[in-house]
């Protein structure tokens, strides 16, 4: 069984820093991550709050750099499917698909996917024009009209991302003000090919062979319409990757991973010593790559403390 001094589970931003980070304080680092290093990042468009970057990157390139900043510092990289992790007598040992590995420290790295609307057609048309990903799916619009349903960040970006490329890009979303912040959400509101459809939820996703249109309704009037579109990108939030998790580590009412300002963890109440974690997997206010990272860092630097190799 290969041991390392730190295990982090999760290839994103969060992941990556840790891996930087343990790899400077000296310790032995493997990322797991499994499917693609970058997680939600790598997927944005264009990332404008990421600091030092003036002219804005976008998140794919934003994270090749990440990669290749912990592989020239020697993280390994695994891609493979964590099953479950077991806290033993001093150490942590991580079981994959492929393999079983024994860590002296865990970071839980694992970030959060995208929430589903849970309407009907939702789950049929997911590939014939459903979407959660603007960046990987929004060139099969090209000169088509579509919808995104959601306010936040996410929503906001993948609209103006989106209106680049279709023809009328709908922002379908359940209040009357939006929750991006000012700056995204002033781009949005300003760009012509963008229709914001205030105070409305989705019902329904139509279609024969792919999707041809969406029954809405508006929650203030009861209102009901169709919206011909010939796709809709799913934008609604989150959920955390921390299933495996349950029971080893405590979480919110969200199943987001509570930690203390170490990006420690607890375990019935009890500080666990050996497993942080660090990014959108945590109970936190704010989730953007600047707080991931930091979080990685932290993880690492106290993760280190803990084990004591320096
Ligand atoms: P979010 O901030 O949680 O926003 C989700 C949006 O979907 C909200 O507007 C919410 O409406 C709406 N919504 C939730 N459930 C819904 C439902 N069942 N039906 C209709 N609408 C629903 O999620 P996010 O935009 O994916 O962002 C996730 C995190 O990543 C946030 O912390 C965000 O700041 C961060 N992020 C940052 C950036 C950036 O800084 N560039 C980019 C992307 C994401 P309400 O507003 O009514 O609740």
């Amino acid at each position: 069984m290969k041991t390392y001094d730190l295990i982090v589970i999760g290839g994103g931003a969060a992941g990556m820093a840790a891996a930087v980070y343990g790899r400077r304080a000296g310790l032995s680092v493997l990322v797991i991550e499994a499917v693609f290093h970058g997680g939600q990042a790598a997927v944005t468009p264009e990332i404008d709050n990421y600091i030092g970057f003036s002219k804005g990157i976008s998140g794919a390139d934003l994270m090749e750099n990440f990669h290749a900043h912990a592989t020239r510092f020697g993280a390994e990289f695994a891609y493979e499917q964590v099953l479950s992790v077991l806290e033993e007598e001093g150490a942590i040992r991580v079981i994959t698909t492929r393999n079983e590995y024994k860590a002296g420290a865990l970071v839980i790295a694992a970030g959060a996917a995208p929430r589903q609307l849970g309407v009907d057609g939702e789950a049929k048309f997911v590939g014939t024009g459903v979407s959660y990903c603007a960046t990987c799916d929004g060139t099969f619009f090209s000169k088509k009209t579509v919808a995104v349903v959601g306010g936040g960040n996410t929503a906001a970006e993948d609209a103006i991302y989106l209106s680049k490329i279709c023809e009328k890009v709908y922002m379908i979303h359940r209040r009357d003000t939006l929750r991006a912040e000012a700056v995204i959400a002033e781009t949005a509101l300003k760009e012509p090919k963008i229709e914001i459809v205030w105070d409305s939820v989705v019902d329904e996703i139509q279609g024969g062979k792919s999707v041809e249109s969406l029954k809405i309704h508006n929650v203030k009037t009861e209102e009901s319409r169709e919206l011909s579109v010939n796709g809709v990108f799913i934008a609604v939030g989150i959920r955390p990757n921390t299933d495996i998790f349950k029971g080893i580590v405590d979480m919110d009412e969200h199943g987001f991973i509570i930690t203390d300002e170490c990006m420690r963890t607890r375990s019935e109440g009890r500080i666990a010593k050996r497993i942080y974690a660090a990014g959108d997997v945590r109970a936190t206010p704010l989730r953007q790559v600047i707080t991931a990272a930091a979080d990685g860092a932290i993880a690492a630097y106290y993760a280190n403390k803990a084990i004591g190799v320096v």
